[in-house]
This record gives structure tokens, C-alpha cells and sequence, in this order.
């Protein structure tokens, strides 16, 4: 079975059954969201008759609660520790965005590992580390997700490598594994055209079984640009044959597949029409005009 979705909101009014709502309306049954806006870390409380009514709304449209994946907001930075307070509330956050999803019975938390900044990569990755295991706890049950990273300024986790240290060396084994972005691979210098190699390579070093999440975006630049500009589907530089390869792989087939490509027009979000094309595994060039058409009736 195709588990598909997309990048969907989280109002602090409709909170999850806004979400459940907008995944419906573009024929999704997966789906990923922020607990409040990605670029800021204010968040409303979470309330529980809401929730029970998303969870019986994704129980009559066959969402399984596995498939649906919280994004941690990109500021949250734990390699860093030059201001130990931010270091700290970096950590702070991350654990209340844990209960958070424990409120709503949500399993996977996506996180992208941080940024270096001024400090040596192998320090700053020992951070990140030190933090994980400050943060995670026995009995949560929850799995958070590192991000696969393209190597945009002094971001982390860019190779196998990075992500296998830190996976290595997380002591709650059950609660750590990896969400692949294809964008980020291919500016970080991996050929998707070649993925079942890089997915050899993966299960050799972290495990397959380690994958919880594939965000398939196409990208805006070339293989190994360490750029990371999301582009619809088929309109990039991977291409639409490569990603259709990504996401009927069979040994990711359990795996959410979360499209994060970016609004046509910056107003009119894509996914429904990307989600058909994916569907089809047949290109449609007039997917901007579709969407137009499709929005401003
Ligand atoms: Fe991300
Ligand atoms: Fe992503
Ligand atoms: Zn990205």
C-alpha cells in the first residue's frame, strides 16, 4: 500500500482535526505538521476532545496514527552550546514538543540534528548527542527522526557517517532513527538515480529499519549543490522518474512518504494534484495550471 501525504497545518483552533481535514482534501493518508508555526517555538496547549475527534475522523478514512509525523521547528539547534541557555531551552523544547505528541498519540517526531555554527563539527555532534540523551526517556514512546541534512552551511548530518555517530550513540535505541529528504540527498551529493545503492549503503551503516519518514521534494539545484530549495515534483533537477523510484521502492513500503514541495504562487498548496500524478507514476506538465484552475474556480 503507497503511504502518502504531505506537509499540512496545525491551527492552534482546529489543531489535529484541521490537519486530518486538509490531508483528506488532497487524498492523502499520511501527513506531517508543525505543533505551531516551524520558525518560531510558541505553542498552545493541546486539547484533548479535539484530538479524540481527529483520531475517530482518521479511524473512518483509514489514517493510521503511525503514519502521521510531527516536524520539530528548525530553530531548535542542539549541537550548540556556546550560549548554554539557549542550549538548555533547545532541549527544553524539544522535551515538552515530546509530551506534546504524546498528548495527540503521535509516534514520530522529525528533527533536523543542527548547525555547528562557530564550533568544530565533531563537538558540536557530540552535543547533539549529549542532549538526545538528556531528552529521551525510558518510557516515552516516541521516535525521533534525524533528518538527512544537504550540507547548507554548517548543518549537520549530511552523510551517513554524521547521522551513524549519532545514532550510535543515542542510549534509547528504540527511540532514534532517520527521515530521508530526497532534495537534501541530492544537494548533499547523493544520485537519486542511483538510491538503491545509497539505500545498500544505508542498510550496511544505520539499518533500513532505521528509516521512519521519506520527505520527497524534487530540488530547485544541482546534485551536490549543499543549496536545499524544494521543488514540485518532476520540475526539478531529480526528476519525476527518480522519485517515482523513491517512493514505490518496496523496501520502504511501510514508510510515510511526506511531499514538501512548495505553494504554486506562493497561495495554492500542490499536493493534491502532485499526490494524483503520483499515483498515476505518470507525469503531468500542466500541473501548475491544474492547481490554478483547481483553486480559483
Ligand atoms: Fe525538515
Ligand atoms: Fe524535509
Ligand atoms: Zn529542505
Amino acid at each position: 500500500m503507497l503511504v502518502i501525504g504531505s506537509h499540512v497545518s496545525f491551527k492552534n483552533d482546529s489543531q489535529l482535526v484541521g490537519s486530518v481535514e486538509e490531508a483528506l482534501s488532497y487524498g492523502a493518508n499520511a501527513f506531517m505538521f508543525y505543533t505551531g508555526a516551524p520558525q518560531n517555538t510558541i505553542r498552545g496547549t493541546i486539547n484533548d476532545s479535539i484530538t479524540y475527534n481527529a483520531l475517530s475522523l482518521m479511524k473512518e478514512n483509514n489514517i493510521d496514527l503511525n503514519h502521521v509525523i510531527c516536524h520539530a521547528p528548525y530553530i531548535v539547534n542542539l549541537a550548540n552550546d556556546q550560549d548554554l541557555e539557549k542550549y538548555v531551552f533547545a532541549q527544553d523544547f524539544l522535551r515538552k514538543e515530546i509530551d506534546r505528541c504524546q498528548t495527540l498519540g503521535v509516534k514520530y517526531i522529525v528533527l533536523h540534528p543542527g548547525s555547528a555554527t562557530k564550533l568544530d563539527r565533531d563537538y558540536a555532534i557530540n552535543n547533539i548527542v549529549k542532549a538526545l540523551n538528556n531528552i529521551l526517556l525510558p518510557e516515552d514512546n516516541i521516535v525521533i527522526l534525524l533528518e538527512t541534512m544537504a550540507g547548507k552551511g554548517t548543518e549537520l548530518g549530511i552523510n551517513i557517517e554524521e547521522l551513524k555517530y549519532i545514532i550510535d550513540n543515542v542510549k534509547l535505541q528504540d527511540k532514534i532513527g532517520v527521515c530521508l529528504d530526497t532534495c537534501h540527498l541530492n544537494d548533499s551529493g547523493i544520485d537519486i538515480s542511483n538510491f538503491n545503492e545509497y539505500l545498500n549503503t544505508f542498510d550496511k551503516n544505520i539499518g533500513i529499519n532505521k528509516i521512519g519518514c521519506v520527505h520527497v521534494n524534487d530540488s530547485k539545484n544541482p546534485f551536490n549543490s549543499h543549496k536545499d530549495r524544494h521543488e514540485n515534483i518532476g520540475f526539478g533537477t531529480i526528476g519525476f522518474d527518480n522519485l517515482i523510484n523513491v517512493i514505490y521502492n518496496p523496501l520502504l513500503e511501510r514508510v510515510p512518504k511526506i511531499l514538501e514541495t512548495p505553494y504554486v504562487n506562493k497561495d495554492f498548496p500542490p499536493y493534491k494534484q502532485e499526490i494524483e500524478m503520483i499515483k498515476n507514476k505518470t507525469f503531468n506538465p500542466n500541473l501548475y495550471e491544474d492547481i490554478l484552475n483547481y483553486y480559483q474556480k
